[in-house]
């Protein structure tokens, strides 16, 4: 169990002078700790409280472990060496919020625990992820003893995130920088002395949110370019490597170009015969075999093949879902490379810290497929938070004596369940939709929502206009539209994959595999793509300790300083921040070792002060009877004194403010 005011063996303490040099007046802005915010059910002072800090450059605050960032728009000096030097080996506690704490923690719990950990960094995009799990990395990186193995693999580790980025990566409204996929990384350490192994297993969840292809590929600046060529060679890239991997690319490219125009009963005829040309070259595909696939579906009848010719607007799609398919295949190709070229030969004594970057719940004025996955996926995320945390909470009571008390808050699984049950959830509903023979449409599939589960708590459906709504759907208080969910999730590619797998370049030929298309089993839908990486992802962080990052946008205009009140309160609504408050808060809303306990507060009780000679633990009992603590107020477990309200203990707080 970590929790902040324990003490971890093996870790230097703070003298009071290095302290007092550490904390300036400043520092103190504000409350660093939610969990003692006084209104602690207060939205208000919540966000009075993350102002105040922001407007001083305090762009940390915690809620017991989980740290919260908000965006600052502007270069802090908070990232030097001589920041990391002061983190390491630090109690939570003793300096002011920092992304170094978190990491510095995380990694001194598991040499201490000789367990596995992961931190999750969500937020919505520009909030700051990847810059924060960047930090991470570098603390690591800089920080952690060397080993023999770690300059190659510190500069593979790092080199990697240019190439993920390059290829990952978009420019959208948001964010010039924006990752369109959720990224999990293992770090791996040795057990015993705690040096950096190196990195990795990728894991993409979900490539399929990339937006139109040619602004994915962000790649046209000299200096990037290079970056990227450079960052290739280092995972083992050669000259041949790239010249296919820069081939799929550019065939995308070309791909992305490629125009229709509509004949006079409206079905699509192609007009960029040298685009095609470029793709067919690049691919190695027949452009003959690529005009007919973009124009033409092959329907096989009993005996024959019936060629039935496209709309425009067809075309168009399935011009795109090809682009896509390529592209995104060939950035999970690039990825198990990547992999490959850091795998570790001696994993024997390894523990791992997983840095999972992934988009936060995502509301738009109108919400679609994309919407539902993403926050399908956090809603699965904040269930696993709360398991968690429940069962960190239980364990802790349990090795420390201390009766369980069960806690009150929304527990999310009925909507995950609502998404994800086999045969009812939403994703069930709507595959079957899928398959069904005949014209299944958006709209057949909201009826059939409605009729399965038409009086379910969390799901209304509602028409607005041409729109179809469901409403409640997903905790955010979103609506989601029904628009384009069939076809999103079909996402059907149709046969010419089969002669794309028959290419001359390497990596799309390894990318289509051949069989794919003649066995007549069907492809999984995406939502159950989606489902299934999840449920894998989840499985992977069950079984680890967990930390969390929540990163806020300040303001939409990446503008340095700016607080945004309805933004920042906007999103701490949807990030459920309240909520995690409470599940921190219940129970009891602080603990800590006796040792620590006494040795703070002592000068409070002149039978303890300066010298108490007796066991921690009535020591602490003889302190807290002269504050007149009431029964109701504490409790005491082996090692530990547990405070129920932080009133009692911001009193404690003060009373030594004035005594010190
Ligand atoms: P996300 O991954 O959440 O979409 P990014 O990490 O890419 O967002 O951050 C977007 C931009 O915000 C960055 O390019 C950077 O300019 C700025 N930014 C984020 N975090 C910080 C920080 N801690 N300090 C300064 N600027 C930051
Ligand atoms: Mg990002």
């Amino acid at each position: 169990m970590v929790s902040f005011f324990n003490f971890q063996k093996g870790k230097k303490k703070l003298g009071l002078l290095d302290l007092e040099g550490a904390l300036t007046a400043r520092d103190r802005v504000g409350i660093q700790d939610f969990v003692l915010l006084d209104a602690h059910n207060s939205e208000t002072a919540f966000l009075d409280n993350l102002k105040k800090r922001f407007s001083e450059d305090l762009i940390y605050t915690y809620i017991g472990t989980l740290l919260i960032s908000v965006n600052p728009y502007k270069e802090l000096d908070m990232y030097s060496k001589k920041h990391m030097d002061l983190y390491m080996g630090v109690n939570f506690y003793e300096l002011p919020p920092h992304i170094y704490a978190l990491a510095d923690n995380a990694y001194h719990t598991m040499l201490t625990e000789a367990n596995n950990h992961f931190i999750l960094i969500s937020g919505e995009s520009g909030a700051g992820k990847t810059e924060a799990s960047k930090k991470i990395l570098q603390y690591y990186a800089v920080s952690c003893p060397s080993s023999a193995l770690l300059d190659t693999v510190r500069d593979r580790m790092l080199m990697s995130n240019p190439v993920l980025e390059a290829f990952g990566n978009a420019k959208t409204l948001k964010n010039d920088n924006s990752s369109r996929f959720g990224k999990y990384m293992d770090i791996q350490f040795d057990s015993q002395v705690g040096s950096l192994f190196l990195c990795h297993k990728f894991l993409m969840v979900s490539i399929f949110l990339q937006g139109e292809c040619s602004s994915v590929i962000s790649i046209n600046d000299k200096n990037d370019w290079k970056t990227v060529r450079n960052a290739l060679s280092v995972v083992h890239f050669d000259d041949t490597d790239m010249e296919h991997l820069f081939g799929v690319i550019a065939s995308v490219l070309h791909l992305g170009n490629v125009q229709f125009d509509g004949d006079t009963k409206g079905y699509a005829v192609l007009n960029s015969n040298a685009e095609l040309r470029w793709v067919s070259k690049l691919t190695g595909v027949h452009v003959q075999i690529l005009h007919e696939s973009l124009t033409y579906k092959r329907i096989e009848a009993r005996t024959d093949e019936v060629l039935c010719p496209f709309t425009v607007d067809h075309a168009i799609y399935v011009r795109d879902a090809l682009a896509k398919a390529i592209y995104g295949r060939t950035f999970t190709w690039l990825v198990n490379r990547i992999n490959e070229s850091l795998e570790n030969q001696d994993a024997s004594r390894k523990t791992v810290i997983g840095l999972l970057d992934i988009y936060g719940f995502e509301v738009f004025y109108v919400n679609s497929f994309e919407q539902f996955c993403i926050n399908y996926c956090n809603e699965k995320l904040q269930q696993l938070f709360i398991q968690l945390t429940l069962k960190a909470e239980q364990e802790e009571y349990e090795a420390e004596g201390i009766e369980w008390e069960p806690v009150q808050f929304f527990n999310n699984k009925i909507i995950c369940d609502l998404v994800e049950e086999k045969h009812r959830g939403i994703i069930s509903v709507l595959d079957e939709e899928c398959v069904r023979p005949g014209d299944a449409t958006d709209l057949t599939f909201l009826e059939k929502l409605e009729e399965k589960m038409g009086n379910h708590p969390h799901f209304v459906t509602r028409r607005v206009r041409s729109l179809s709504l469901m409403s409640k759907a997903l905790s955010p208080l979103s609506s989601l539209c029904s628009t384009g969910f069939i076809d999103k999730n079909n996402d059907l590619l149709y046969r010419h994959i089969k002669e794309v797998s028959g290419s001359k370049n390497s990596i799309i030929r390894q990318c289509f595999l051949s069989d794919e298309v003649d066995s007549r089993r069907r492809p999984e839908t995406v939502a159950t793509q989606f489902k299934n990486s999840l449920l894998g992802l989840t499985e992977i962080l069950m079984a680890k300790e967990a930390w969390y990052v929540r990163c806020l946008k300040s303001n939409d205009n990446k503008q340095s300083g700016k607080f945004d009140d309805v933004l920042v309160r906007h999103q701490v609504k949807y990030l459920g921040l309240m909520e995690h408050l409470r599940v921190r808060r219940a129970g009891f809303a602080y603990r800590r070792r006796y040792e620590e306990f006494l040795k703070r507060y002592k000068p409070l009780c002149p039978a303890t002060w300066p010298h108490w000679r007796g066991v921690p633990s009535e020591g602490v009992e003889k302190l807290v009877k002269h504050l007149g603590y009431q029964p109701d107020e504490y409790k005491m477990g082996r090692t530990k004194i547990f405070i129920r309200y932080a009133r009692t203990l911001f009193a404690t707080e003060d009373a030594y403010e004035i005594c010190k």
